[in-house]
């Protein structure tokens, strides 16, 4: 039987001004709507107790499992305001699907997808308002699922507890899109074979954050991982899946191994990529293949992609090993920008939507 979302308590309403004052630059992850979609889960009901409360704190056992051993799941997308003032998902399927997956390696229970897009359809619809109208703005969703069972003992958790929390984020670069200069880590790994590096948990940010703040010592803003074992072959950035375009025409990208997460970002691109005369490759991708193919030009844009910037350019990549900076050659990233516009177009309605990949909320 489906979950259903309703609102449990009396609605919070913040001001139509204030909600306006703050679209003004929302920044990313700073505010939250008025509310939030919650279920519980317990070994003997499965999924209860679904319910749409107003967005606040809440108690949590301080023995909880989430918080000594990380038993934690997330996703991320965007709701997104049309021209007409009706509002959209992206592929919210997608999202529910990846959580199930991830929920399976953490150990967690699968959320099935129509109660994943269930929770999300009630928070973006009961909080319409704050979703933002202009530029690149929009309203960003955050589902996730804790294990929340009051015990220190090292197993699965026997009570979870899901979320589903919005708020509105400004466009990612709010002066234009800009090239950025990475990182690339050479003794921190991200995740190792076998590990979690194909859920979207926590854990796996947790152990990037201190190659992130080695990056923004080396005066980079992000780190690329590379493998494990032999810090040769690309895997992908913290938060970010990886790509390049060369002089062959073909969007090439490390294919799913196990331990990248599989963008959502970066399937889009790969169905879309023939539109724009591209052919999609996943496939092994060394570290030294991308430097002398940044050198010799056969590599003609790398980017990076993922749901909050959609794509961000790479300006130039930093090794750790050595320290040298391979730089890319080209400096307006025309093929990567025209890969970003089109799929914008299609999550804010602007161009038809081939794949069927949007869905009105509101
Ligand atoms: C979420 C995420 C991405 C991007 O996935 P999208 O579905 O495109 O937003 C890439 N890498 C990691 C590690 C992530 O957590």
């Amino acid at each position: 039987m489906s979950l259903r979302f309703e609102l449990a308590t009396s609605p919070t309403y913040t001001s139509d001004a204030r909600i306006a004052e703050i679209n003004v630059d929302p920044g990313f992850g700073v505010y939250f709507s008025d509310h939030m979609a919650v279920a519980a889960y317990n070994e003997t009901d499965g999924w209860v107790n679904a319910r749409v409360e107003p967005y606040a704190d809440f108690a949590i056992a301080p023995a909880s499992a989430v918080l000594h051993y990380a038993q934690e799941v997330f996703e991320g997308l965007k709701a997104y305001r049309h021209a007409d003032g009706s509002v959209w998902l992206f592929r919210p399927e997608a999202n529910a699907e990846r959580l199930a997956r991830s929920a399976k390696r953490l150990a967690l229970p699968e959320l099935p997808v129509a109660d994943f897009v269930a929770s999300v359809r009630a928070v973006v619809e009961l909080d319409e308002r704050w979703v933002p109208s202009s530029g690149e703005q929009s309203l960003y969703i955050r589902p996730f699922m804790i294990g929340s069972e009051s015990f220190l003992g090292v197993r699965a958790s026997k009570t979870v507890t899901y979320f589903c929390i919005a708020g509105p984020v400004g466009a990612y670069f709010s002066g234009g899109v800009k090239p950025v200069d990475i990182w690339v880590s050479n003794e921190l790994s991200r995740v190792p074979n076998g590990g979690t590096g194909s859920a979207k948990c926590g854990g796996n940010y947790a152990t990037s954050l201190l190659a992130q703040n080695e990056a923004y010592a080396q005066g980079c803003s992000q780190v690329l991982f590379t493998d494990a074992a032999t810090h040769s072959v690309i895997e992908e950035l913290g938060g970010m899946n990886f790509m390049f375009i060369n002089t062959a025409g073909e969007l090439v990208t490390p294919e799913l191994n196990g331990n990248i997460l599989p963008g959502i970002t970066r399937d889009s691109l790969l169905k879309l990529a023939p539109s724009l005369g591209l052919t999609p490759v996943e496939r092994r991708i060394t570290l030294a293949e991308v430097y002398s193919g940044l050198a010799d030009g056969s590599i003609v844009e790398a980017f990076a992609c993922g749901t909050a910037a959609v794509i961000t350019p790479i300006g130039s990549l930093k090794d750790g090993a050595t320290g040298e900076v391979h730089r890319a050659l080209i400096a307006d990233f025309p093929k990567a920008m025209g890969l970003r516009a089109l799929l914008l177009d299609i999550q804010y309605g602007r161009v038809p939507d081939p794949f069927g990949w949007t869905q009105q909320v509101v």
